[in-house]
């Protein structure tokens, strides 16, 4: 397997109304069956995802909260109103994004932003598939999208980039049912391959200052219709560290 991946290069500063697809479709030449991999951060900008912390009003919850990780209220209160439920208070923030994904701080990001809190997109996959769909429009090719976020990791140190938007691609290649090289069947295997992919890319956008927030993945050819981010997320039945979480309190 031979696979090429590029970053694309000079895209401006991405505010509101910039077209996505129109800048990458005019700093590179996109092929049938490419991967189109995109930092969140730019998708937030040009829906508008930027909020004036001035203008929110902290609840009693967001104040409780605040004391306990030592955070603005208001911050708190802009991560309360992006998550469907909080998985732990302190030491980190942790909760669900309205978009199923858990994550610290609901995504909610003061980096790479000129003013204001930066929010994740509201529904990353329907952003992956207009994304996908304005591409076609202008250039005719099928391609896979991958819209990204820097996660931290339980156990390990370190963040990486997930996958957090999916277009025309499956979330996972499901080796459940195939044979090993000595005949034993396969029963657990089940590669998240957009978030292989997402971990990669998002080692070639880097973070901080590169300015590089798409990266095009080619000769990995994945291209489908795609089943979305919900087959990502674990339901609450078997997700054994959830639900572990429910009933821990941190004490320093
Ligand atoms: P996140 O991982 O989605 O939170 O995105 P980051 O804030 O880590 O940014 C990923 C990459 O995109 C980094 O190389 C940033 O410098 C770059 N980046 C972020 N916003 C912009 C932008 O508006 N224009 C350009 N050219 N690069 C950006
Ligand atoms: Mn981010
Ligand atoms: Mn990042």
């Amino acid at each position: 397997m031979r696979i090429n991946a590029f970053t694309v290069e000079d895209i401006p500063l991405i505010t509101k109304d910039h077209n996505i697809a129109k800048i990458i479709c005019s700093l590179a030449q996109l092929d049938e069956n490419d991967i189109v991999v995109v930092a969140s951060t730019i998708v937030s900008k040009v829906e508008g995802r930027i909020i004036d912390p001035e203008q929110i009003t902290p609840t009693l919850e967001a104040i409780r909260i605040s004391k306990q990780t030592d955070n603005d209220p208001k911050f708190v209160q802009a991560v309360l109103d992006e998550c469907t439920e909080v998985l732990l208070e302190s030491p980190i923030f942790l909760v669900r994004h309205t978009s199923g994904n858990i994550c610290i701080n609901a995504g909610v990001d003061e980096s790479n932003v000129e003013n204001g809190l930066l929010l994740l997109p509201t529904d990353p996959d329907e952003s992956a598939k207009k994304l996908k769909d304005d591409i076609f429009m202008l250039t005719k090719k099928h391609v896979s999208v991958i819209i990204t976020d820097t996660n931290g990791r339980a156990f390990r140190e370190g963040q990486t980039g997930i996958a957090l938007g999916v277009a025309g691609i499956n979330t996972h290649h499901d080796w459940r049912g195939s044979s090993d090289l000595f005949g034993t069947i396969l029963e657990v295997a089940n590669e998240a391959v957009v978030d292989e992919i997402a971990g990669f890319a998002n080692c070639m956008m880097g973070e901080g200052n590169w300015g590089t927030p798409v990266v095009v993945i080619r000769g990995f050819e994945l291209l489908s219709d795609g089943d979305g981010m919900n087959a990502m997320y674990r339901p609450p039945e078997t997700d054994i560290i959830s639900n572990a979480l429910q009933n821990y309190k941190w004490r320093p």
